[in-house]
C-alpha cells in the first residue's frame, strides 16, 4: 500500500510539473500529437552513450496499424551514412513522414528492417534511441513558458551559458535580446507572439542544445520572409554540421547540396541520386518537379 500510494504520488509531482512547464493541461496532448519529440527529451542524457548516427533501412514495409489494409511504404530501402545529408522528396501522402516516424519507432515494422549504427532500432532502449535524434518540425510549436524554457528542453540541466550559445548559433540571440527580458521572455499565449522564422530558431536552438547524432527537418511548407528565410537557412546550416540529416524537403532549392535524394511516389522510392543526376534525368519525376519549381518561380 504504503508503494504504490508513494508511486502514486511521485507521479502527481512530475504531472505537476510538465504542467508549470507547459502552461495549461489540456494543451499537453496538442503537443505531443504535433511535436512528439517534446514528450522524450524527459530521460536523462546520461543514458544515452554515443553513436554515429549510421541509418540503414532495408527493404521496409508498413501499414499504419488503424488501417491494415493499406501498405504505405512498399519495400524502401534507403541509407544515410553518419554524417550525410539526404531529403526525401515527394508529393503529400508519398510516405515522407512515415519514414521519420518508423525511425522514431512509433510503430512496429511489418517486414524489413531498420538499423542505426549496424543496429536493429527495435533492440535499442527507446528513450536512449530517441535521446539521438532530433526533430525541427515543420510548424515548431513552443509551450507556454520562457524562451529559455523552450530552449532548454533540448538538454534539461544546460548552464546559462549553453543556452546563451545555442541562441547565438541558432541566429536567435539578436531578437530575443530585443525584448526587455531576454531568454526570460514569456511566448505563447500568455506571452510575446513569435513568427513563424523566429519559432524555428528556438526549436533550432533546442535542437543543437541537445546535440544528436541524427537530425530530421520537415522544411516548413509556408514561406517566411526572405530575410527569415535567410536566417533560418543559416542557422539550418549550422545545426546540420556533423549530423546525419534527413531533409524532408518541400523547396528544392534547399537540397542541392545533399549526397543523396530519395523520391518517394506512393510508398515507394522511384528515384534516388544527387540532384545533378536526376535534375537532368530525361522525364524523370524530379527533373519534372525541379521544372515545375522554376516555373512558378518564373510566374512569381
Ligand atoms: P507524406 O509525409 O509524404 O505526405 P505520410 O507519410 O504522411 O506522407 O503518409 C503516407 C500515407 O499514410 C498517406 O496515405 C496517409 O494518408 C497515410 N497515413 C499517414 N499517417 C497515418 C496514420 N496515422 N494512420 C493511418 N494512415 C496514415
Ligand atoms: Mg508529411
Amino acid at each position: 500500500m504504503a508503494f504504490i500510494g508513494g508511486s502514486v504520488a511521485g507521479m502527481g509531482d512530475m504531472y505537476a510539473q510538465i504542467q508549470r512547464t507547459l502552461g495549461a493541461s489540456e494543451r499537453i496532448l496538442d503537443i505531443l500529437e504535433e511535436t512528439p519529440e517534446v514528450q522524450l527529451d524527459q530521460a536523462p542524457a546520461a543514458l544515452a552513450a554515443p553513436i554515429e548516427g549510421d541509418i540503414v533501412f532495408d527493404d521496409v514495409h508498413f501499414s499504419y496499424p488503424t488501417r491494415p489494409d493499406i501498405e504505405v511504404l512498399k519495400g524502401v530501402s534507403l541509407r544515410v551514412k553518419s554524417g550525410q545529408k539526404i531529403a526525401l522528396v515527394g508529393q503529400s501522402g508519398a510516405g515522407k513522414s512515415t519514414i521519420v516516424q518508423l525511425l522514431m519507432r512509433y510503430y512496429p515494422l511489418a517486414e524489413g528492417q531498420i538499423t542505426v549504427d549496424d543496429r536493429a532500432i527495435s533492440s535499442y532502449d527507446i528513450t536512449n534511441l530517441r535521446q539521438h535524434i532530433a526533430i525541427v518540425p515543420q510548424e515548431v510549436m513552443l509551450f507556454g513558458g520562457t524562451i529559455e524554457e523552450n530552449i532548454r528542453y533540448g538538454k534539461p540541466d544546460a548552464t546559462a551559458e549553453e543556452i546563451n550559445e545555442a541562441a547565438r548559433r541558432a541566429n536567435a540571440l539578436e531578437f530575443i535580446n530585443s525584448f526587455p527580458e531576454g531568454l526570460g521572455t514569456v511566448v505563447g499565449e500568455r506571452g510575446v507572439k513569435l513568427s513563424g522564422g523566429q519559432r524555428q530558431r528556438i526549436a533550432i536552438a533546442r535542437a543543437i542544445l541537445k546535440d544528436p547524432a541524427i537530425l530530421i527537418l520537415d522544411e516548413a511548407t509556408s514561406s517566411l520572409d526572405a530575410e527569415s528565410e535567410r536566417l533560418v537557412q543559416e542557422a539550418l546550416d549550422e545545426l546540420m554540421q556533423n549530423r546525419t540529416t534527413l531533409i524532408i524537403a518541400h523547396r528544392l532549392a534547399t537540397i542541392r547540396q545533399v549526397d543523396q535524394i530519395y523520391v518517394l511516389r506512393d510508398g515507394q522510392i522511384a528515384e534516388q541520386g544527387t540532384h545533378d543526376e536526376l535534375a537532368t534525368r530525361e522525364a524523370g519525376l524530379y527533373a519534372n518537379l525541379v521544372k515545375l519549381q522554376f516555373e512558378m518561380q518564373e510566374k512569381g
